[in-house]
């Protein structure tokens, strides 16, 4: 599948869509999913046009890997919530349900998480 160009988190990072905003550099950006799922539900997108992780890990350079993952760790740090503790998420393709074809961690904090799936 090609990168569509269109999606609604590359018109975010082309500001063409407003976002609430929690965190941005060269390599990342986050903010706050529009239907939290969470009290703590950030979304963290590379700026690279990456459909999934998959993609991500292999067409990405390492700069581009490692300045994601410090940004999404940052974010966990900033929203204060490593000490309780937080779920990174990824989906990948229709059977996780994956709506936005570009690469996105979801971090979800705030509140005690249960099961991983129910
Ligand atoms: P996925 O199922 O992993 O692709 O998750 C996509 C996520 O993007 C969902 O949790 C949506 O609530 C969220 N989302 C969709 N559109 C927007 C938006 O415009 N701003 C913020 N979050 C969005």
């Amino acid at each position: 599948m090609e990168y569509d160009q269109n999606n609604i988190f590359a018109r975010i990072l082309r500001k063409e869509i407003p976002a609430r905003s929690v965190y941005e550099d060269e390599f990342a950006f986050g903010f706050h999913d529009l239907s939290p799922l969470a009290p703590i539900h950030i979304l963290i997108i590379p700026k690279g046009p990456y459909l999934s992780i998959a993609d991500f890990s292999a067409q990405a350079t390492a700069e581009e890997i490692t300045g994601f993952w410090r940004a999404v760790s940052h974010v966990a740090k900033q929203q204060g919530i490593t000490r309780d503790g937080f779920r990174i998420v990824s989906n990948s393709g229709p059977n996780a349900g994956q709506e936005v074809p570009h690469f996105h961690v979801h971090l979800l904090g705030g509140t005690s998480l249960g099961p991983i799936l129910e």
